[in-house]
């Protein structure tokens, strides 16, 4: 990819770029916990977004898309918003670090990525997230803070692209590192990083490629439960919440009501066993703990579909050690903890079974926690 991008560079814009990177991520454990203030842990993937920058002394950037063949020029004013929804992405870091104080200048730039689009693995955040540790670093002498570029990408993401999401993608994707993931608390912003180094295991991601539209907006409804519940019991979110305290308030909410935040409430307990397993070694745990969680996104939250626990029921069949849904639900992936010798079985079982029975196979991406956004040369001489 690296060689590619630099041939594309030299061919259209000449000057010696400088090349960047930044990655997709996975969620291991942590699902809906975001909005009820609790916990995520993601960790970076090796597979990222590239890209050759050089400022080119004028007050336009040019940006070349590789995978779209497609270039994109614009302005660094508000008004000068490109057209392409791929282009917006890059605009809207640069307009986010203008609105911070932050330095933009004109600059060309090619990119290309491996990071699947659309599939769960948040090949946008991996986008914004490059860009901002490129423009932090050729235009602002790194003085924005890390945590900052990720807010950098939430914003665009909000301000630019339509998308109103939350915080862990492009956290994941800036914060990365090799052979850890990070435990985010989402209501205070504070993160710790655990070993994610498993000799013996893979992480496989299985996307169903189905996505259920849902007509009566069932997030908003998920989230409206668990806002009820928490003012039930006087708290700003189920953060606090204990099964003991919901279980005094049985009878006086739904059974909907209880059984949402059942999930959130033991989803959290579920992040903080699943650190203690890291810690200790013990991906068993790590797995069991996977199969709890999908069983509470399906039983208890209701955000599962046909597709995603046939895929999970498979998983299990063959003796995968953790497997559950990522990401919001009705569709999209399962994250599969798996022997490495049981690895090639699993996924030649999966594809099949599914195809058999949806008519289409499944797509597998094996992910390895790797680093998050990074100047390309620095890495391959710490490598060396
Ligand atoms: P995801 O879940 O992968 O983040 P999104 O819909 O949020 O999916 O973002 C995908 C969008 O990000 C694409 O439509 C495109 O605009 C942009 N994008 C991601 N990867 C690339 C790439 N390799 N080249 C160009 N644009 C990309
Ligand atoms: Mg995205």
């Amino acid at each position: 990819m690296k060689e590619k991008i630099l041939a594309e560079f030299h061919s259209r814009f000449g000057e010696n770029p400088v090349l960047y990177a930044s990655a997709g991520r996975i969620n291991l454990i942590g699902e809906h916990t975001d909005y009820n203030g609790g916990f995520v842990f993601p960790g970076a993937i090796d597979k990222v977004i590239m890209a050759a920058i050089a400022p080119n002394e004028t007050d336009k950037v040019r940006v070349f898309s590789i995978d779209i063949n497609e270039e994109a020029e614009f302005g660094l004013n508000e008004e000068d918003a490109p057209k392409q929804s791929w282009a917006r992405y890059v605009f809207g870091v640069c307009r986010e670090i203008l609105k911070r104080g932050g330095i933009v200048k004109g600059f060309d730039a090619v990119f290309a990525g491996n990071v699947p689009l659309g599939a769960g693995l948040s090949s946008s955040a991996a986008l914004e997230s490059c860009f901002a540790f490129a423009l932090n670093d050729l235009f602002n002498d790194n003085t924005i803070d890390k945590f900052e570029l990720a807010r950098i990408g939430q914003s665009t993401e909000h301000n630019y692209c339509g998308v109103n999401c939350g915080i862990m993608d492009q956290f994941a994707s800036v914060m990365g590192q090799k052979g850890k993931l990070m435990r985010l608390d989402c209501r205070s912003m504070e993160f710790e990083y655990f070993p994610f180094d498993p000799e013996d295991y893979e992480l496989v991601l299985v996307d169903s490629r189905v996505k259920h539209e849902l007509a009566d907006s069932p997030y908003n409804k998920r989230r409206e439960s668990c806002e009820r519940v928490a003012k039930r019991l006087g708290l700003e979110t189920l953060r606090d919440a204990t099964m003991q305290m919901l279980n005094s308030i049985r009878t006086d909410i739904t059974a909907e009501d209880y059984f949402r935040a059942k999930f959130v409430i033991e989803e959290k307990d579920r992040v903080l066993a699943v650190c203690d397993a890291l810690n200790a070694g013990d991906y068993e745990t790590v797995g069991q703990k996977m199969y709890e969680t999908h069983k509470g996104l399906s039983e208890d939250y209701e955000v599962s579909c046909e597709e995603l626990d046939f895929l999970n029921d498979i998983a299990k069949e063959c003796g995968v050690t953790g497997s559950r849904i990522m990401g919001g639900g009705f569709g999209g992936c399962t994250i599969n903890l798996v022997k490495k010798d049981l690895a090639p079985e699993f996924v030649e079982t999966v594809k099949t079974k599914f195809k058999e029975k949806y008519g289409h196979e499944p797509k597998v991406y094996p992910v390895v926690i790797s680093d998050g956004a990074h100047k390309v040369e620095e890495t391959v001489e710490e490598v060396n």
